[in-house]
């Protein structure tokens, strides 16, 4: 059983790893994680079988769980991002619409 990680909303999220990583384009940051995040909340899965890491996938460009990512079960010092529920459900309607 992995240890859970940290939801902190999308924007705290993108302030985080952008101080970590400030040579990144923030708006390109932005739209993979919102891709990922719809992929998620559509009930998109790891090829192991686990949710995957929006945050994670989001930079390392691959639709995976966290201990495929990082090969770590536990991930309890890493954060993943979520929308407040009224975009997320427009994304998903957006995303649904594009099928
Ligand atoms: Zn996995």
């Amino acid at each position: 059983m992995t240890k859970r990680m940290t939801f902190i909303p999308e924007q705290d999220w993108l302030d985080h790893y952008m101080k970590a990583n400030p040579a990144e384009d923030r708006t390109e940051v932005q739209q993979s994680l919102r891709e990922t995040m719809a992929f998620k909340a559509q009930g998109g899965r790891c090829e192991c079988g686990e949710p995957i890491w929006a945050a994670g996938s989001a930079v390392c460009g691959s639709l995976m769980c966290f201990s495929c990512i990082t090969g770590e079960a536990d991930a309890s010092d890493e954060y993943e991002a979520y929308l407040p529920d009224d975009t997320l459900k427009s994304e998903t309607r957006v995303a649904e619409l594009m099928l």
